[in-house]
């Protein structure tokens, strides 16, 4: 089923999300329903606050739709190993339009469980990198917009404002 993707200002975005801990048919739905919801927006990564549930699930599909294989949930992620360093152009759902280069590790590792509730972990270097560090900071109620200079972040903030009062966000 598609959810409806929120936008900032809401709320929901903006605070910690709650862990997972029933993994059930309920969960996988929600798993489903949030691909669905991905692939709609044509996005490649999506975090269930997005869809305005605060539980700590994301996922993310680099090669939108192309492969299944690539299909990645994590649930309950943390990042245990952080290295390097990458400044590159986020973009996110919630912030449509919004574009901004972000600092962020080159490669990380991240330990999750998946829609079974077993433990596992997975490296990410690059774009891979990115989207983890970028989806889990929406678990952490973090923007990515929170993670540019005060000076970008205001001319954001602005021109929302006036795509706001357009009618046009
Ligand atoms: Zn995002």
């Amino acid at each position: 089923m598609l959810r409806e993707i929120v936008k900032y200002p809401d709320p929901v975005l903006e605070r910690p999300s709650e862990p997972v801990t029933e993994f059930n048919e309920e969960l996988r739905t929600l798993v489903d329903d949030m691909f669905e919801s991905m692939y709609e927006a044509k996005g490649i990564g999506l975090a269930a606050p997005q869809i305005g549930v605060a539980k700590r699930i994301t996922v993310i599909d680099l090669s939108f739709q192309k492969d299944p294989e690539d299909k990645i949930v994590l649930i309950n992620p943390v990042i245990i190993f952080r290295e390097g360093k990458q400044y590159e152009e986020e973009g996110c759902l919630s912030l449509p339009d919004i574009r901004e280069k972000v600092s962020r590790a080159a490669k990380v590792t991240v330990k999750a469980q998946d829609a079974d509730g077993e433990w596992f972990e997975m490296d990410g270097e690059e774009l891979l990198a990115r989207a983890f560090q970028h989806e889990i900071d929406h678990l952490d109620g973090v923007l990515f917009f929170r993670r540019v200079s005060a000076l970008k972040r205001d001319l954001i903030l602005r021109r929302i404002r006036k795509l706001q009062k357009a009618g046009d966000w």
